[in-house]
């Protein structure tokens, strides 16, 4: 790759063909394409492992996972969640008939504000979806008083933490239930895929079933579900990413020291990783002191061939079909924030010319 090549915003990463194409030798061997095949449970099997989580079910994106776990806990009732974050998590909601009702965010952390929960809590409240941003978790042992001491539950929108932990233990192991998504953008991938984490043995056991039918058996059912599914060859493609996570990681950590160290931050915002986080390199956020800044830089960078993204943009209070509550902290962030590139593979040479063009 050259200085002057294209720079995405990130680039997914693709196993060497050979090794996907031994993983496929083994789909053709069993001839077995779907329904939790050998693949899939040995990913799951490595999965565990590598994440140090107890149980993990992998399904076919990041947002079903979403909308199971509000089909078991949240009951058509108001949902509490944060109106920055991809627009999947407020749309679960809506499309599971609940309600959502947005509560502001940090200005630093960018999670939902956990002191403005409470407010927003009335006797309809079920649930609380909040979203780990960009890896970054949210007031974990705050939210979990919160939750208990008015009986809710709590799911979280972890699609950005793979590999994430958080007090000496994986931050999926927090909540009743947490979510991942495996979309080829994201730090670990199967193209399309996601995962579901829970402790609670019969809450896991209504996420297995409601992701494959509501089977119990071929010709009984435990309830209702849908499809979840994740194929084999998706599954392949998974197996072959995994070895590969400790040097993804690594990479993009190489990128992130780059831009801060170099960067100028006298008017620029980097985002604030919460304490006793073990991060995960997944996004790099900046945030401008206005708009224009923000619009303007993109310009410049795009005339270079750099394509940074506006992520999260707009403020999902903002969106047609969602309710008008204005949340000023998260609308004035959406607006002014922008990632930077990042992935396994950008050279010195593009890091440096993308910190020359914002410090300029
Ligand atoms: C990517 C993403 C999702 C959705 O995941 P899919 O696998 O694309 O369905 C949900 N929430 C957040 C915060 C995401 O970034």
């Amino acid at each position: 790759m050259k200085a002057n090549d294209k720079i995405n915003v990130t680039k997914t990463f693709f196993p060497p063909l050979e090794e996907y194409q031994k993983q496929l030798e083994r789909v053709w061997k069993n001839e077995w394409l779907t329904n939790r095949g050998e693949l899939l449970k040995e990913l799951e099997e490595k999965l565990k492992l590598y994440l140090k989580v107890p149980n993990i079910i992998v399904m076919n994106n990041g947002t079903v996972p979403i909308q199971i776990a509000l089909k078991l806990l949240a009951n058509q009732g108001e949902v509490i969640t944060t109106p920055f974050s991809y627009v999947a998590t407020s749309a679960s909601i809506v499309w599971e008939n609940c309600t959502p009702v947005f509560v502001d965010i940090h200005p630093e952390y960018l999670t939902i504000d956990e002191t403005k929960i409470e407010a927003a809590i009335t006797e309809k409240t079920t649930c609380i979806l909040a979203t780990h941003v960009f890896g970054n978790p949210c007031n974990i042992e705050a939210i979990e008083a919160i939750a208990q001491k008015h009986q809710l539950k709590v799911i979280y929108d972890a699609a950005h933490c793979f590999g994430v932990m958080y007090k000496d233990q994986s931050v999926f192991n927090y909540g009743d239930v947490s979510t991942c998504s495996f979309h080829a953008t994201k730090l670990f991938h199967t193209g399309e895929g996601g995962a579901v984490f829970c402790k609670d043995e019969e809450l896991q056991h209504k996420m297995f079933y409601s992701h494959n039918f509501g089977h119990k058996g071929p010709l009984d059912f435990y309830g209702l579900g849908i499809n979840g599914k994740i194929s084999e060859l998706q599954a392949a493609m998974g197996l072959c990413i995994l070895p590969y996570m400790n040097q993804i990681i690594h990479a993009r950590k190489r990128t992130i020291d780059c831009y801060n160290n170099q960067l100028n931050f006298k008017n620029l915002q980097a985002l604030k990783i919460r304490e006793e986080t073990n991060w995960n390199y997944s996004y790099y956020p900046v945030i401008f002191e206005n708009e224009e800044k923000l619009l303007q830089l993109q310009k410049k960078m795009n005339d270079k061939n750099i394509f940074p993204r506006r992520y999260f943009y707009p403020s999902l209070n903002t969106i047609n079909y969602l309710n008008k509550a204005e949340m000023p902290i998260s609308e004035s962030v959406a607006k002014r924030i922008l990632c930077l590139p990042l992935s396994h593979c950008m050279e010195d040479l593009q890091t440096q010319i993308i910190v020359q063009t914002i410090n300029e």
